[in-house]
């Protein structure tokens, strides 16, 4: 349970920024309907249900959809592929898992996106 609380406590800040996307999209445009791209770095049940039970307090009429992306890096050694890790911000710099040496790009799953 703990462990729990953990995780939700740490997608929070997360979970706050991405309705604050949409809820600027939706005072300015009228947008309701969105697809948020989430990096499997994050624990992604967690954020959903967070994602909705705020949209709910806030009283946002929105219908969002959850989908997972993986965080994918490429290195200068030629290595590129998909990565796993666990923890959102450690996704800025990443330590090749093929040559452990360079730190390599992260080509996808950086940041969650809101569409
Ligand atoms: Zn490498």
């Amino acid at each position: 349970m703990k462990v729990l609380v953990n995780f939700l406590a740490r997608e929070v800040r997360f979970v706050t920024e991405t309705i604050g996307k949409i809820m600027a999209e939706w005072t300015k445009n009228g947008k309701k309907s969105f697809i948020v791209k989430v990096p499997k770095s994050h624990h992604i049940k967690e954020f959903e249900l967070l994602l909705k039970q705020m949209l709910i307090h806030y009283q946002v009429p929105v219908k969002t959809e959850v989908q997972e992306i993986p965080v994918e890096i490429r290195c200068k050694c030629g290595y590129c592929g998909e990565i796993k890790n666990s923890d959102p911000t450690e996704v800025i710099r990443i330590l090749c898992p093929s040559c452990k040496k360079n730190h390599a790009k992260v080509i996808s799953g950086k940041n969650i996106e809101v569409i």
